[in-house]
């Protein structure tokens, strides 16, 4: 039987997505969610297709959707860890008929937060790679060590089965040093490895390609514009298939505004903060990452609140809008000047697929560099399921195409996995 199957696994510090996709076709068998490890009632959320369908993707909402016609099983009960949780996790898709030691089940695929400077690329899991995301968990507190204890206790439930990691960071090592790099002291940056690494890798990698194959191109003849703006949000500028420039730098809290995070500010911000205003670090840290973005400015995370808001008059949710929306031209205009010729636009994620103001609103005055949108199109809801949602809003034969396309980065995830173990496997053959 050829292994054609692919589990993906995000682990959060007290959370297990997962998804288990079928590369034949790229069908989700099964996906969910374990919350609240390490607690007296975690949750366990698991959905499955009646016969063989599409389960909607589970990366976005709180909990995997319901597919119609499909299974979903909720169990709650103490996971003491994420030993506890991934062993739950396998006797589900074991009672969905696609267990762990299934010999359809060609790898693991993990989503590890921060690759530092080492991961070009996905790696096969061994215990040098482990170490390694380990010596980087100082640029990633609170993701790397959740990821690893995935991978680890992933391992322990089949050691025989190859186990990759994938990172947000790897799609941003083609970045130019020029574009990498912060003008501070190079010897203080190099020692504490102060660079931008940018994130959100696999969302850029996926939907670059995806728009690439809209317009009827090989991702190598295009240069694309990727916004990604969900609660987080990020911008990418993409040359023939490989990002030149990116809006997150050393942590995810720079570039764009977002939900909650401040996006760029003046550094000596948070001096002022600290010395003048007595904050302590931590407290800046929390400001900045938690307080800050729309919810800061007007209260909301929620565009489609924000939006409401703003449609009944009120100006503070107006001011944080048009903030949100100056700053993402501001990258559009930057990316512009960085690409010299851009092929597509495409905007992903809750508030890039979903918002067609925002859209209309970041593009509107650029007409001189070949940006619109018709409205009609930006503003007509989505066709069929996702991912069938990608479609281009620019008006027929615009210099550049704006495309909106729903982000998949399970898939993504799953697609790089595979054609890894495809590969390696092939090379054990030869
Ligand atoms: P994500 O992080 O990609 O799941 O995006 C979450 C964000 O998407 C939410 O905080 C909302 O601001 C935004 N969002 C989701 N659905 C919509 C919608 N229908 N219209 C506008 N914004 C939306």
């Amino acid at each position: 039987m050829t292994a054609t199957r692919v589990l993906v696994l995000n682990s959060g510090s007290s959370s297990v997505r997962y998804q288990l996709l079928e590369m034949a076709d790229g069908s989700r068998q099964a996906a969910g969610i374990v919350e609240r490890i390490g607690e007296r009632q975690s949750r366990l959320v698991h959905s499955s297709p009646a016969s063989g369908g599409e389960t909607p993707n589970a990366s976005g909402g709180e909990t995997p959707a319901l597919a119609s016609g499909g299974e979903r099983r909720e169990r709650v009960e103490e996971f003491a860890d994420h030993d506890a949780a991934l062993r739950a996790v396998a006797r589900e898709l074991e009672a969905d008929g696609c267990g762990l030691e299934d010999p359809r089940l060609a790898a693991i695929g993990h989503r590890v937060v921060h690759g530092g400077q080492t991961f070009t690329r996905p790696t096969l899991v061994d215990d040098a790679v482990l170490a390694e995301i380990e010596r980087l968990i100082p640029l990633a507190p609170l993701h790397n060590p959740a990821n690893l204890t995935g991978i680890t206790t992933a391992r322990s439930l089949n050691p025989g089965l190859p186990q990759v990691a994938v990172f947000d960071t790897t799609f941003h090592t083609t970045m130019p040093e020029h574009a990498a790099r912060y003008a501070i002291d190079t010897a203080t940056a190099d020692e504490h490895l102060v660079r931008r690494y940018g994130f959100h890798g696999t969302s850029h990698a996926y939907v670059s390609r995806r728009t690439a194959e809209m317009l009827g191109k090989d991702p190598s003849e295009v240069n694309v514009i990727v916004l990604h703006l969900g609660n987080g949000a990020s911008a990418s500028a993409v040359r023939a298939g490989r990002c030149v420039d990116t809006s997150m730098g050393l942590t995810p809290l720079e570039g764009l505004v977002m939900g909650t995070r401040s996006g760029d500010v003046d550094p000596a911000v948070v001096l002022h903060l600290v010395r003048v205003a007595g904050m302590s670090v931590d407290g800046v840290d929390q400001l900045l990452n938690k307080r800050s973005g729309l919810v800061g400015l007007c209260g909301d995370n929620d565009m489609r609140e924000i939006r409401r808001r703003v449609d009944e008059g009120e100006e503070e949710a107006r001011l944080a809008f048009d903030i949100y929306v100056h700053r993402l031209k501001k990258y559009i205009g930057a990316y512009c000047a960085v690409l010299g010729r851009v092929d597509a636009v495409a905007f992903t994620a809750g508030v890039g697929e979903n918002s067609a103001p925002v859209r209309r609103a970041a593009l509107q005055g650029l007409e001189g560099l070949g940006l619109s949108v018709d409205d009609a199109r930006n503003e007509a809801e989505p066709e069929g399921p996702a991912p069938a949602g990608a479609r281009i809003v620019s008006p027929d034969g615009a210099p550049v195409a704006v495309a909106v396309v729903p982000t998949d980065e399970e898939l993504e995830i799953a697609r790089q996995t595979y054609e890894l173990v495809s590969e390696a496997g092939s090379a054990a053959h030869r």
